[in-house]
């Protein structure tokens, strides 16, 4: 028998996911797509990434859903007091080029600008997707094709 905390969690109907539960991100400021080269908590010397553990490595091209802009750190981690994220959560994964909603599976184009996610549901309008920016990326990204 499951544990009561996993038998909660069994959906009785496909809810709504919203955006804001996939932690949609906007496009990174100088256009780029997401990766650890391109986040605050990537330690480059290291290969390593300030919210796993010291033994996952994450190189440049690798990114999880956690992925926060801004420029990686050089200092030295030290990991006092943190609960490392498990890679299993966070997604962790390499992938070359970065990612992005025009790089998602979920993704139909309408433009070079933008396009429709056929995963989320659009807070909007009730049955409708809504309209994502192609640099945009949430954590349910799949690769496409
Ligand atoms: S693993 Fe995720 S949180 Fe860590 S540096 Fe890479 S993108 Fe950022
Ligand atoms: S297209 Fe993919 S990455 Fe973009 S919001 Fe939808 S599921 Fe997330």
């Amino acid at each position: 028998m499951p544990p009561r905390s996993l038998k909660l969690l069994q959906p009785t109907a496909r809810a709504q996911v919203f955006p804001e539960h996939v932690l949609y991100a906007r496009p990174n400021p100088d256009r780029s797509r997401k990766q650890c080269a391109n986040c605050v908590l990537w330690a480059p010397d290291a290969q390593e990434c300030q919210i796993h553990d010291a033994n996952v490595i994450a190189t440049a091209d690798s990114v999880c859903g956690y992925h926060v802009f801004g420029m990686p750190s050089k200092t030295q981690l030290e990991r006092l007091n943190i609960d490392p994220v498990p890679p299993e959560l966070s997604g962790l994964e390499q992938v070359p080029g970065g990612t992005s909603c025009d790089r998602c599976r979920f993704y139909q184009s309408q433009g070079s600008m933008s396009g429709l996610c056929q995963f989320l549901d659009d807070p909007e309008e009730p049955g409708a997707h809504p309209v994502v920016e192609a640099l945009s990326c949430c954590a349910r990204w799949a690769p496409a094709g």
